[in-house]
């Protein structure tokens, strides 16, 4: 994620910030310009400060939900992001509208990066039979008090996020149940957002021959695949194979696996580049472990470039953890198989921009 400043004040600002702290402009984010931009209030909408155009905010803005801007004549409407949306939350409650703000924030994040990288994102609307859509459920009570959860996941261009994984206490108890290292909103949309573009530019590109060899054959059942999962585990030399132990279930799990990772990767790269990160550690070590990312991680066309760039910034990380006391922000070994899947991943988006399809 880049970093912006305001244009009033010069203040360091953020992709989520709603108001600069230094000098109280409102502030939105132009997805059509890549940029946040300082407002004042002009008639019925808002004028920008630095491009001299008036906007509209999302209609998610009245509840304090998206910071997304619009052009003007386009008022009343949703946002790029937002108007996936298909099926939202009854928001009569608190809790239940600040568990949808959390959401959409996660959900602005991710389309931040299907825009910055141009793949296709058509909604149901210009799209019925592919286009993307998002429900957005809060678990059943039944009349015994009995929850029925949702379950998040994506068939047919629909992804269903379960909403009460904007509680913090009830996902991290999830996460600490299935033993998965991350489990984060942010990263159920990176999966689940995999698992649409397997569709779409894999299954529908004619890409399945090119897939099948670097993830093996997706033909074998499912279902089973995942019941061996949770009765078996992983094999045991999953940390060679997969970038983690549900990647071991089935082709399909280790594509949307590998497709969150590698968004993961590129976004972090880019925040490291936006603040100018250098790392020389002053003890002798490999060369391998010195970090300047003097490139644009979202328009690098060489993975090597990326996959070079990463560890040095991982271990950082994992030593500032460590000196905080915290576990490790990143506990992952990326083996020679799991960067040639990395590598599928970013190969597939550069050519899902420039087809368009
Ligand atoms: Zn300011
Ligand atoms: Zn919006
Ligand atoms: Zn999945």
């Amino acid at each position: 994620m880049r970093l912006f400043s305001c244009d009033n004040c010069g203040n360091t600002i953020h992709f989520d910030n709603g108001t600069c702290v230094a000098c109280s402009r409102r502030l939105g984010y132009v997805p059509s310009r890549w940029r946040m931009t300082s407002l004042e209030p002009s008639g019925e909408g808002w004028n920008s400060l630095a491009l001299g155009e008036s906007f509209a905010f999302c209609t998610n803005a009245e509840i304090g939900a998206c910071n997304w801007l619009l052009p003007i004549d386009q008022a009343g409407h949703l946002c790029p992001a937002c108007r996936h949306n298909r099926t939202i939350p009854a928001l009569t409650d608190d809790k239940t509208i600040d568990a949808f703000r959390r959401v959409l924030s996660a959900e602005r994040h991710l389309f931040y990066s299907l825009l910055a990288w141009r793949l296709p994102v058509p909604n149901r609307v210009e799209d019925p039979e592919a286009g993307l859509a998002f429900d957005f459920l809060a678990d059943e009570i039944g009349p015994d008090g009995g929850v029925t959860p949702v379950m998040t996941g994506h068939t047919d261009g629909v992804i269903t996020l379960a909403i009460a994984e904007a509680d913090d206490a009830a996902r991290e108890e999830r996460r600490v149940h299935l033993g998965e290292p991350y489990r984060t909103l942010l990263g159920h949309f990176r999966h689940e957002i995999g698992h649409y573009y397997w569709d779409r530019l894999v299954r529908d590109g004619g890409r399945l021959d090119a897939f099948r060899a670097v993830f093996g054959d997706e033909r074998q059942d499912y279902a089973e695949a995942l019941q061996r999962n949770y009765r078996e585990g992983p094999p045991a030399d999953w940390q060679n194979r997969f970038v983690s132990t549900y990647a071991a279930c089935h082709p399909w799990e280790d594509f949307a696996e590998t497709f969150a990772h590698y968004i993961h990767m590129v976004d972090a790269l880019e925040t490291a580049h936006a603040l100018g990160l250098a790392i020389s550690p002053r003890v002798a070590v490999p060369e391998q472990l010195d970090l300047e990312v003097d490139f644009a991680p979202y328009r690098q066309k060489d993975f090597g470039a990326l996959a070079n760039a990463w560890p040095p910034l991982t271990v950082a990380v994992n030593e500032i953890n460590r000196s905080l006391g915290q576990r490790d922000f990143y506990p992952f070994v990326l083996s020679a198989e799991i960067l040639s899947k990395l590598e599928f991943v970013h190969e597939l988006i550069a050519q899902g921009r420039s087809s368009g399809t």
